[in-house]
Order: C-alpha cells, then structure tokens, then sequence
C-alpha cells in the first residue's frame, strides 16, 4: 500500500521527468495506465508560440497582393521582366515595389514602405526608381489605393509616338475621361517627370508617358490591374485602326453621354473633379 506522501512525492518526481523533456509513463502494479508527454524538449527548445516572424510584418496582406499583381502583370504579358512597378495606399504612405528586382524572387518583406516624400520607413531594399510620381500622384488623389506602371507593348507604343489615344472607341472612358494624354518626355525616376505625368493624369485615372509606358490608378491593385488591361486593349485596337485608316472619333457630345453611364464604374474616384 502506498501512502498519501509517497503518492505524491512519486507524482511530483514524474512531472518533474516530463518537465525536463522526457515522455513519462505511469504505472499501476506494474501495468502502465497513463503518458505525460513533453510539451518540449529543452535541449532544443521549439519556437515560441505565436506568429510566424514573415506574416507578422505590417501590412502583409498588402505586401503579397502587391507581388501577386505584378507577376500578374508579367503572366499576361502586360509587364516584361522587372520594368514595371505598383505602389498600394497604407496607413501612413505607401507600400512600393523594390528596385530591380525579380518579381518571382520577392518575398513580402521586400515591399518597401515610404512616405509621400519618399522617406524610407520600412524595408532594407530601394524603393522603385519611379517612387517619385508615385508619390506625388498617389498624394495629389486621395481616393486612389494603388497605382500600376507598365511598359505594356501597345501603349508603349503610341508613347513612343508621343501619341495619347482619343476618343476612338468608347471605353476610353475608362480612365475617367474622354481621352487619355500622353504625358511629354522626362528622363525616368525624376521630379520633372512626376511634374508632367500629374499634368497628364488632371482628371484621368491613366496616362500615357511619352518615350516609356504607362501608368494607371485604381481604387485597389484590382481596379487597377483591371483598367490596365482594359487600356492596353484600347491601345492595341488604336494601333491597328491607324495602321489601315484614319480611326472615326467620337464627338465630345458623344463621350459626354458615355462618362454619364460610366460614372457608377468610376465614382469611387471623382475623376473629372
Ligand atoms: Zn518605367
């Protein structure tokens, strides 16, 4: 017979054994009856509980929609190589794409954080060469969560024509109004060029920018990524229009009526304020 005491020194002596990482098994007359399990091995103790270090960054959910569009982007052709970048509105400034780099490569805390003045704030990689219209746009249009620039082939294109696309089909409204500009040539990652393409953008949600690509804005990287295919086709319907004629234009009447009914489509952004 084993007393109260004993009973409980024995006990005391097993969750000991368990506490120190090994797994105990209890027994009765000789028979076992029970397991304590280590919860951990103190020769190598587990990671503590709680988040995995990479999702906890801020903005995660963020950070992977942004890498997730650009190799979107790439997927369709709509973007080459590591050409293109996208920002997305965060609290406090915007996440933008690093410099350089292969968007198949990237991991979520490679996103880098910057202010409207293009102040790092978080991140050990540069920001996009183009942080600077970024910036500036996504500063000048509160209403815009994402901002997408392409090379895209047929927009680039007329770019290099010096060329916007009129009002020759009426999805042009789109980018909010009856035609989209082509923003005069600047050298890329400069001010002057941030200057040219807010000009370019005053009432649009996109622009062409001469001798380089495009940009787009959207109420999210969805919209976004959406009315960059949506211009692109315009572009490329543009191209082969001119290729055999003189594309017939709608007249300003016309696309006055049309941004009417698209004004659901683009409400979120107020583009012809
Ligand atoms: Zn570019």
């Amino acid at each position: 017979m084993v007393g109260a005491a004993e009973a409980n020194q024995r006990f005391s002596r097993l969750l000991s054994e368990a506490e120190h990482g090994h797994d105990v098994i209890v027994t009765r007359r000789g028979q076992p009856i029970a397991r304590l399990s280590a919860m951990h091995n103190p020769e190598s103790p587990a990671a503590p509980i709680g988040r995995d270090p990479e999702t906890s960054i801020p903005d995660y959910g963020a950070r992977v929609d942004l890498i997730d569009t650009c190799k979107k982007m790439n997927a369709i052709g709509l973007n080459q190589g590591t050409s293109g970048n996208a920002s997305i509105r965060v609290d406090g400034g915007l996440l933008i794409t690093p410099s350089g780099l292969d968007y198949d490569k990237v991991s979520p805390s490679d996103m880098v954080k910057i202010d409207y003045e293009g102040k790092v704030l978080r991140g050990g990689k540069a920001p996009s060469s183009e942080w600077h219209f970024h910036c500036r746009v996504m500063e000048a249009k509160p209403k815009a969560g994402a901002l997408l620039h392409t090379h895209s082939i047929n927009a680039t294109t007329l770019a290099c024509l010096g060329r916007g696309i009129p009002p020759f089909h009426y999805m042009i409204a789109v980018a909010g109004g009856r035609d989209i500009r082509c923003a005069p040539y600047a050298t890329f990652g400069t001010e002057k060029l941030a200057d040219a393409v807010l000009e370019a953008l005053d009432g649009r949600l996109a622009c062409l920018m001469a001798n380089h690509g495009m940009i787009v804005l959207g109420r999210d990287l969805e919209d976004a990524f959406k009315r960059a295919v949506e211009i692109e086709t315009l572009a490329a319907q543009y191209l082969k229009a001119l290729a055999i004629g003189t594309p017939q234009l709608l007249t300003i009447g016309e696309m006055e009526v049309v941004l009417e009914k698209f004004k659901t489509y683009s409400a979120w952004a107020d583009p012809r304020r």
